[in-house]
């Protein structure tokens, strides 16, 4: 089997880096491809600067609307492959074929949005702040950017990036994650057709050596990471040390609220969609499910419900709703973390432990797990778990539950159930997460808003998508103007 090649300045090409890791099917366990893996990758990171920088000298004098052209064709390019990229998607990472496309989709939306950078990038005029004295801001490219992406949305992530990266003037090097190297090979070929300067972006693969080689190198200018908080905390501290501009959006713990006043099906529906989608393993899953009030028991009745009806396997065939986890290492963590529940006093109220999908026996599968009255200063409710398991809570009122949601040390998401506009208001002045969500399950922002984890769930300042990218990747220049009259009668 080939070994992945990097593309850098508009060719593909041989890593100097020999070694290599398994890109694996995590249903079948099929290997798909063998991805570059250690030290010498920092050769590779060297020769992607050095062909970015080059490209760079042209691109940030070259027009803004003429450097969104280029987006408008990979808009259509993305389009017309979605189907074979999303099939590429749910291979590799295991969501099911639908989640892989709804995925696609919201890349593309950031395509779109990055096509307004000619007035997004637009900047501020002041005529006479003293007499006959002008001043204006203008935004100017900052130069390399990197961009470290994770596993779980390998064709989304990288979108919440590269093209405002472009469009600002700046050039642009990838790493996918090594988990996931495919998608954005495919995507990388039909960035090929673009015919874009050559060096303008580059795709580098690698793990942890070749992200250490971008935190050091003296040519890239920022960083954009996205993955778990530890990693998050250390590229954000490292980067910033070596004077870079430095995103870095990091894990969650996202509780979802469900009020006595609040649609018992619908919502049930919908917070089962949000904690089992993608098997779990989004940033913006719910896994705190408080019930306020169930004492009857209708609201966990409908939740179950709802979870067993859950069809997993396979995310290539029919009707398949979940998909396996990443390894069988995230499978055996996960696993043990029901365990760990339980032991903490929790009820198993269905346990997807030992599942057997026929045809894919190997595979990396659990099934929707749900674990009641987990213990409030226990490490689950605490702890990531990144997999198909909701956590059961219980609780009196809109207090006590605005109290837990602030002690959470993540911040990335909470969603509230109600049909009471003024507990909504309530809750979303009172919550400390970036991404509220009301009446919705997984509230991602969509491209034109910021992507907005706060707390343990993002360090740094300007966050991916929308307005924030246009800033991040653009330093702004202050110029102060005067035409003295006397001068201009001296030619
Ligand atoms: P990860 O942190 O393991 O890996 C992310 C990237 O960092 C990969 O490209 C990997 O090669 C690199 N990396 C891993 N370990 C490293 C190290 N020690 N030093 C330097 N680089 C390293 O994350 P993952 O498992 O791929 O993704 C899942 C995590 O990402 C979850 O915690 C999830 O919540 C988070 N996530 C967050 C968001 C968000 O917007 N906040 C979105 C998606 C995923």
């Amino acid at each position: 089997m080939d070994i992945l090649k990097n593309y850098i300045a508009n060719r593909w090409a041989d890593s100097k880096e020999k070694q290599c890791i398994d890109v694996v099917n995590p249903a079948t366990r099929e290997v798909l491809g063998k991805v570059p893996y250690g030290k010498k990758t920092k050769t590779d990171i060297d020769m992607a600067v050095t062909a970015a920088a080059k490209a760079l000298e042209v691109w940030r004098e070259t027009p803004v609307m003429k450097r969104v052209q280029p987006l408008y064709m990979l808009k259509q390019l993305l389009e017309e492959h979605i189907g074979e990229i999303s099939r590429l998607i749910t291979m590799e990472c295991g969501k099911s074929f639908a989640e892989a496309k709804a995925e696609m989709q919201r890349g593309i939306e950031n395509v779109e949005t990055a096509c307004a950078t000619p007035t997004l990038m637009q900047s501020e005029f002041s005529e006479n702040v003293a007499f006959g004295i002008d001043e204006f801001m203008i935004r100017q490219p900052v130069g390399v950017c990197a961009c470290i992406s994770p596993f779980n949305f390998p064709g989304m992530i990288p979108f919440w990036f590269l093209p405002y990266a472009i469009a600002t003037g700046n050039s642009f090097i990838l790493k996918p994650s090594e988990k996931v190297p495919m998608t954005m090979m495919r995507v990388f070929e039909l960035i090929h057709q673009l015919d874009l300067p050559e060096g303008l972006v580059n795709l580098v693969h690698g793990g942890k050596d070749s992200v250490d080689a971008m935190l050091d190198h003296p040519g890239i200018r920022a960083i954009s990471f996205v993955g778990s908080t530890n990693v998050a905390r250390y590229i954000y501290s490292r980067g910033t040390e070596n004077g870079k501009r430095v995103q870095a959006q990091g894990g969650a713990k996202n509780p979802v609220i469900v009020m006595p006043d609040a649609d018992i099906e619908i919502s049930a529906r919908i917070v089962a969609d949000s904690v089992y989608g993608c098997a779990g393993q989004r940033c913006l899953a719910a896994s705190n499910v408080v019930l306020v009030n169930d004492s009857k028991g209708n609201i966990k009745e409908a939740l179950l419900e709802a979870a067993k009806s859950k069809l997993t396997g396979y995310g290539l065939d029919e009707g398949v709703e979940m998909g396996p986890v990443i390894t069988p290492e995230s499978k055996v963590r996960i696993e043990k973390l029901i365990e760990k529940g339980k032991a903490e006093g929790a009820n198993l109220l269905l346990d997807g432990r030992n599942a057997r999908i026929p045809g894919y026996e190997n595979g990396n599968f659990i099934k929707p797990t749900i674990l009641e009255n987990v213990a409030l200063d226990g490490e689950v409710i605490n702890t990531e778990i990144f997999g198909p398991v909701m956590s059961i809570l219980n609780m009196k009122d809109i207090n006590e539950v605005i109290d837990f949601v602030n002690r959470n040390k993540y911040g990335n998401m909470a969603c509230l159930f109600t049909s009471s506009g003024l507990t909504a208001r309530t809750f979303r002045s009172r919550a400390n997460a970036g991404n509220i969500g009301i009446n919705i399950g997984v509230a991602a922002p969509m491209a034109q808003f910021p992507f907005s984890g706060w707390n343990d769930s993002f360090f740094g300042d300007l966050h991916g998508q929308g307005r924030h990218a246009i800033e991040f990747f653009t330093q702004t220049k202050v110029v102060i103007e005067r035409w003295p009259r006397e001068w201009s009668r001296k030619f």
